[in-house]
């Protein structure tokens, strides 16, 4: 059905407006204040941030590197709910976390029980993993995902609380080579982006070779009490692992002269890790051990990293990501004992990281260039161009517009920016005809097509079509 317009016959009646007198200025000015008092902005909350759209294109790249990379790795894409049971985070990532206990954002669900925004994935594709039945599918199940993570943390540069996290896990196997494997996806995630990083690992072998050490560890701790900070103190009772965490100067030296993980290992858990090394060797991933590297959350086993630029400054120093092997945690979470490693890059602190590195060595984030510039000129010219556009949007043919400027010049000012090699312009007598004139940017030279066979012949003209013409 064709919308009906109903004319005016008459002309508008030109109304001019009487000079408003300074009173009533005054009393608009009044009013006008009275209601931008009451007027209410916001911003985002505390902690979280907008990613407005100049950013994007880092946001983009690193999508588009993670797709990429997984596709070719032979990842599945996962996709899980963003509010989950707190108890899931409670029993995996371990009641004695600084993630359980401080950060994460529990709600009273209005059902009864408590559900919590998922501060990071790796329970959530587990707890997948059992109650989808997964571990019925041909093992390992090799999943990526992308999404927000919550935690209410103090915020600061490169920590916020929603953040994205893209993850792979990898989950049915014990083979050091799928440890290798992941490593090796974080960093040439980077490398594919033009970052520097370095990965820093450890092994921190079975739950009962660390019990051993936690001793030991806690024996040696005992002795330096004295030169411990606060938090330090409170560890050595709740955590004595994350005292190898500490970020303190005056505990520096005390952790210095702890004793080291690897020397509690068994044969077996050294050889696991001497493999996965090799493995790295032969890759030409660059790690430095780190045998203070124990990570924050309980569910770790055997090999654990992290990734760390190269370069960065402030916020950019910080990890960009980590991971490592859990090999409890499905039985932990209600699945047959099955052996799982995998790892997750924190997208906000790379794309800073990726700002600052790019800018420091000029580097760009390369944009596929447009291939034409779409110029209308006048009412009916504007309806058929949204036409025409919408017809060539399968043909590949990259073209920029800009439907709401009417005058010619404008409109090709812009093509020139863009630097097209060739401009579309359909004005009022084009529509009539049923044509378009092609202009090509550099000669000037202008060439009339039928508006049917726009496609083809802007085709024979671009050079990336060159394959396909002939
Ligand atoms: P995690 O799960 O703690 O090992 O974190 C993996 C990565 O996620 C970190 O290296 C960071 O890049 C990122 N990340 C973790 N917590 C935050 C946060 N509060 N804000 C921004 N990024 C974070």
């Amino acid at each position: 059905m064709k919308a009906k317009i109903k004319k005016n016959k008459k002309p508008a009646k030109v109304v001019i407006k009487k000079p408003i007198k300074k009173e009533k200025m005054k009393k608009n000015e009044e009013q006008k204040t009275v209601s931008d008092k009451n007027k209410k902005t916001w911003t985002a909350l505390r902690g979280m941030h907008d990613i407005l759209p100049k950013e994007e294109k880092y946001w983009k790249s690193m999508y588009n590197v993670s797709s990429k990379l997984a596709e070719y790795m032979q990842f599945a894409r996962i996709e899980t709910p963003i509010l989950e049971e707190a108890s899931l985070f409670i029993r995996s990532i371990g009641k004695t976390t600084d993630v359980v206990e401080k950060e994460m954002y529990v709600f009273d669900d209005s059902d009864g029980g408590k559900i919590c925004l998922r501060p990071e994935a790796t329970a959530s594709v587990v707890r997948a993993y059992v109650s989808d039945g997964l571990w019925n599918n041909p093992q390992p199940v090799k999943v990526w995902y992308w999404g927000p993570m919550f935690r209410h943390d103090r915020p600061q540069a490169g920590r916020y609380r929603q953040f994205t996290q893209v993850g792979f896990e990898n989950i049915g196997v014990l083979d050091p080579a799928a440890d290798a494997e992941l490593i090796m996806i974080a960093f040439n995630f980077y490398k594919d982006l033009k970052l520097p990083v370095e990965i820093h690992i450890n092994s921190i072998g079975t739950p009962e070779e660390r019990e051993r050490y936690k001793n030991e560890l806690l024996n040696y701790y005992r002795t330096k009490k004295s030169y411990l900070c606060e938090e330090c103190r409170k560890r050595m009772q709740k955590n004595p692992l994350r005292l190898l965490d500490c970020k303190e100067e005056q505990c520096q030296g005390v952790k210095e002269e702890a004793p080291q993980i690897v020397d509690w290992l068994s044969e077996n858990s050294k050889n696991y890790f001497m493999k996965v090394l090799e493995y790295l060797d032969e890759l030409g991933v660059p790690y430095i051990l780190r045998p203070s590297l124990v990570r924050g959350l309980d569910y770790y086993t055997h090999t654990v990293f992290e990734v760390y630029p190269i370069s960065g400054e402030g916020a950019a120093q910080s990890a960009l990501g980590g991971g490592g092997r859990y090999d409890l945690l499905v039985e932990e979470l209600g699945g047959k004992s099955t052996p799982a490693a995998g790892m997750a890059l924190g997208i906000d602190r790379s794309v800073i990281y990726m700002k600052e590195f790019y800018q420091q060595n000029q580097l760009r984030v390369e944009k596929e260039p447009y291939d034409i510039f779409f110029a209308q000129l006048g009412d009916r010219a504007k309806g058929r161009a949204m036409k025409i556009l919408d017809d060539l949007r399968e043909s590949n043919i990259k073209i920029a517009f800009n439907l709401y400027k009417n005058s010619l010049k404008t409109q090709l000012d812009i093509a020139n920016e863009l630097k097209v090699p060739y401009s579309l312009i359909l004005g009022q007598k084009e529509v009539q005809e049923g044509t378009i004139i092609i202009r090509d940017m550099e000669s000037g030279i202008q060439e009339i097509v039928d508006q049917k066979k726009i496609e083809t012949a802007l085709k024979k003209k671009l050079k990336k079509f060159d394959d396909t013409n002939k």
